[in-house]
């Protein structure tokens, strides 16, 4: 057997130990002679190994209580129009701020449910930097604020969390949930495709006050109506549960690296080490992001000769370095480096990125 380092932006790679335990696993889960794959989702087992996940999850980010967790499908695209469908209360508008293109996405999908008040957007410095808080154009008669702490594509990061005060503040964090500690009860609701940093793909997790729950617009599809799923436990319909399971366990191994916090200064460290590399290659890789916005999770960059981009990237992947390639909008190359990105991985790609700035520099 022979794993790559994989640096993909998601489906991510997961950590070693979870694949090894649900291999063990796979065939007969805890002696109940059969894969978790092949139960009932209302069976006992199955209740089971859902509850410890919601358990273990609020034990890790310290979810207070009177916030639910919801484990939805649809990916988190589905969120940019369950949000306003569920969000708005009679209200007519809502402010999100455009840092990217998830961010512009979430504005295009919101607008065919509500007029969307941009607060602040980036696009025209092709989104290389967070706005200023203080520049933000705020509704206070807002349903809610929206925004996306981290920008995938292009690799930029809020350094803050927008203080909105009555306003309930709305998070898409897709590639940045579990990345670090945060305070839940800055925000109203938050939500995150799995497949970057909680599990692979299938699942996406709502965190919501439940005071801003039960109060869809009329129309809304019943999966996506937040009271519908709460009230059935996140089981209205078959949820994937293999996805569920697997999440579990990465909770679990969360806990056992020392819990957020803990993670937070590798991931810190590993973003770093990259970026240096980038800085001191004086020019030979460049990323374009403002440095104090750069992301800790996706590290975009590009060669000064575009022509040595698929020579790096044959020459990386021969080098057990996979999935390097930046995303189909950007080119250029991208390395996500979420939490299941071991240290050595980091290390071990710039090790290569010197390598081949010196033999092609
Ligand atoms: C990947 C991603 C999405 C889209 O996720 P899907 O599960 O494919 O719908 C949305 N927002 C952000 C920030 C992402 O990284």
């Amino acid at each position: 057997m022979n794993r790559v380092f994989n640096f993909s932006a998601g489906p991510a790679a997961l950590p070693q130990p979870v694949l090894e335990q649900a291999q063990h696993e796979m065939l007969d889960w805890q002696g109940r002679g059969m894969s978790v794959m092949e139960m009932s989702h209302r069976g006992e087992a199955f209740m089971s190994i859902a509850a410890q996940a919601e358990a273990d999850l609020r034990e890790i980010m310290g979810i207070p209580s009177n916030y639910k967790v919801l484990f939805m499908q649809g990916g988190a695209s589905s969120q940019f129009a369950a949000v306003p469908m569920n969000l708005l209360r009679g209200k007519h508008t809502a402010d999100y701020v455009e840092t990217g293109d998830w961010s512009s996405k979430a504005i295009h999908e919101a607008k065919r449910y509500c007029d969307v008040n941009v607060v602040a957007s980036t696009k025209a410095s092709h989104y290389t930097h967070i706005p200023a808080f203080i520049d933000w154009d705020l509704n206070p008669r807002a349903a809610y604020l929206h925004y996306t702490p981290n920008e995938t594509i292009r690799g930029v990061e809020f350094p803050f969390v927008p203080e909105t005060k009555t306003v309930p503040l709305v998070a898409d964090m897709s590639s940045t949930i579990l990345s670090r500690p945060i305070n839940i009860s800055q925000f109203g609701l938050i939500y995150a495709g799995a497949q970057k940093n909680i599990g692979p793909a299938g699942l996406v997790l709502v965190i919501a006050r439940d005071d801003l729950i039960g109060h869809s617009l009329s129309g809304t599809p019943t999966l996506y109506d937040y009271k519908v799923l709460v009230d059935n436990k996140s089981m209205y319909n078959t949820p994937p549960t293999y996805t569920w399971y697997l999440s579990g366990l990465v909770f679990q191994w969360i806990k056992r690296q020392g819990g957020l916090a803990s993670l937070a200064i590798t991931n810190e460290r590993k973003a770093k080490k990259l970026y240096s590399a980038i800085d001191m290659s004086q020019g030979f890789y460049r990323n374009p992001v403002t440095p104090q916005y750069r992301s800790w999770m996706n590290v975009p960059f590009m060669l000064a000769d575009k022509r040595h981009e698929t020579l790096f990237l044959d020459e990386a992947l021969a080098a057990g370095l996979a999935n390097l390639k930046g995303h189909r909008f950007l080119g250029g190359i991208r390395a996500s480096i979420y939490n299941a990105m071991p240290e050595m991985g980091v290390d071990a790609l710039v090790y290569f990125m010197r390598d081949f700035m010196q033999r092609h520099g």
